[in-house]
């Protein structure tokens, strides 16, 4: 073998030596049982007809490839935002491997969660002494100021009751009284990662203020609360700091997980950094309003605030791309008598002076694109503001009542009129219509370099180069750290969407004397 510890060679070039190439064919010849490449060829061509995309869609009972994650993923990104708070996870072991190292590849951090490993008897007795001994252990060993219990399929199938068991361990002593614990189902037959999200934030909402309403006057604390739902962009939290401060308005940023999930490398392990504190939650009914961010994801979130705290709940978009930054900031204007600072109309200017300046290389260009509902209304609106032409759109986790208010944000721009929505489909079904239905490029997370090497093995003419924008992302570095909302948002997405284009551009252009009569120096 041609490894040697004087010369290490990674996976791809290692694997590129001729004993590797011979026993990946021996081992293909010998055990894989495979078909011929003839075989596979005229089956992958078949999976790429019109044919095929309609059998593929006439699927009812299988998800292949989901564009959507587990409930109690959502809900431990919810409770890592609270201040000294341990997400505890009522299930499987596996299951929470699966969260830690999901968020472990996105963020490139390491994540804090706990499980309480039910296995086969509980899965038959129950999952109170799984409860007990988890939270006297988590308690020990992490000395967390909140423990914030969600479950995973198997508690929710079999039934536990996750307040009779909190109750329970607290009366027994194995987790004092005094420890604040948020709960909340999150099966994940049901839902997905933003459901999640919305049903833990209901959890802290129920455990700090529901019994605690006899002193609160709305408007008293004379504060915005922001509720963020399911978000990973990091810049994201910052940015709306950044906004309240410039707009100095008094304000509540409620769950904000972007300092544990970004702490420095100085020598020192921070298991809980930053956070919303339990103050800021108790003191969250005395807000002038909430405003929920994703308001499509935050379903529970919104019956709080309007049915427990009595505040409006004013309606926004998310702030994403011109028009939705722009409401969103004329709304915080309008709820608070601030009026929107300098900064803020220069920064606006200068995205749209953005726009304007890459308007000729976006105009026009078709995109495909998945992911989830408030984000999708978010980066369509913004898409159709920069001249560009959605051609599918594909909401695993959307409603038809969404598919709605999808399809009237299209027919509100010329941009828009030659789109299909679908929901509730995944990516093996993004996958067909990429062929049938090419777009120049398709927008989403990681898991579309899949569709983008089929789409490039059928041919270079057919294949829809991805642009990362989305959760999660695990083969590029870094990217979590942007910004999607406010202008800085949009101008950090114009950016990526601009130079992908002109990127591509060169790469179709490039041959020396063929091709190269637009591989230019100067756009
Ligand atoms: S779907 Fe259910 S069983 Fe599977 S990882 Fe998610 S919570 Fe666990």
């Amino acid at each position: 073998m041609s490894q040697t510890i004087d010369k290490i060679k990674p996976g791809y070039p290692l694997f590129k030596q001729p004993e590797y190439q011979d026993l990946m064919a021996r081992k293909r010849a010998l055990s894989e049982e495979a078909h011929s490449d003839e075989k596979i060829q005229e089956v992958f061509e078949w999976t790429t007809t019109e044919e095929y995309k309609e059998l593929n869609f006439a699927r009812t009972a299988l998800t292949v490839d989901p564009a959507k994650a587990c409930q109690p993923l959502g809900s431990v990104l919810c409770s890592l935002g609270f201040e000294n708070t341990l997400p505890y996870v009522h299930g499987s072991q596996g299951c929470v491997a699966y969260f830690r190292s999901y968020f472990n590849r996105h963020f490139k951090e390491p994540i804090a969660c706990v499980s309480d490993s039910m296995t086969e008897d509980a899965a038959v007795f129950g999952g109170n002494k799984n409860m007990d001994s988890g939270l006297a252990n988590a308690y020990a060993l992490y000395k967390p100021e909140i423990v914030a219990v969600s479950t995973t399929c198997m508690a929710e199938v079999i039934g536990d009751d996750l307040n009779a068991f909190i109750g329970n361990a607290k009366k027994d002593g194995h987790l004092p009284e005094s420890v604040p614990t948020p709960f909340a189902n999150t099966p994940s037959f049901v839902g997905s990662h933003i459901t999640g999200w919305d049903a833990m934030f209901e959890g802290f909402c129920n455990n700090f203020t529901k019994d605690q309403m006899e002193d609160k006057v709305v408007g008293s604390n004379k504060k915005i609360n922001l509720v963020t739902g399911f978000e990973t962009y990091l810049g994201n939290y910052r940015v709306m700091h950044r906004i309240m401060q410039e707009m100095d308005i008094p304000y509540s940023l409620l769950s904000d997980p972007s300092e544990v999930l970004d702490t420095p490398a100085d020598g020192q392990y921070r298991m809980y950094a930053g956070g919303t504190t339990a103050e800021q939650m108790k003191d969250a009914p005395n807000a002038i309003d909430t405003l929920m961010l994703q308001p499509w994801s935050l379903v529970k979130t919104k019956k709080i605030v309007k049915g427990l705290w009595k505040q409006p709940a004013s309606v926004i978009k998310i702030p994403m791309g011109l028009d939705g930054t722009d409401e969103f900031l004329m709304k915080l204007s309008e709820l608070t008598g601030k009026a929107i600072p300098d900064s803020l109309t220069k920064e606006r200017g200068r995205l749209v002076d953005m726009m304007t300046d890459s308007h000729t290389w976006l105009h026009g260009k078709k995109f495909g694109i998945y992911g989830d509902p408030d984000y999708l209304l978010g980066m369509v609106s913004f898409l159709l503001e920069l001249g560009c032409e959605p051609t599918t759109i594909l909401c695993h986790n959307g409603t038809k009542k969404w598919a709605k208010a999808m399809q009237k944000l299209l027919d509100s721009s010329p941009y828009g009129s030659d789109c299909e929505v679908f929901v509730g489909k995944d990516l093996w079904h993004f996958r067909s219509l990429m062929f049938t239905n090419k777009p120049d490029f398709m927008i989403g997370n990681s898991y579309g370099k899949f569709i983008e090497r089929d789409t490039l093995a059928k041919g270079e003419e057919f294949a829809v180069p991805l642009i990362r924008i989305g959760f999660p992302i695990f083969d590029r570095h870094h990217l979590h750290r942007q910004t999607t909302w406010g202008y800085e948002g949009a101008m950090q997405i114009l950016t990526t969407l601009v130079n992908e284009v002109l990127a591509q551009l060169d790469k179709e252009t490039g041959t020396l004397g063929k091709t190269d009569f637009a591989f230019d120096l100067v756009r």
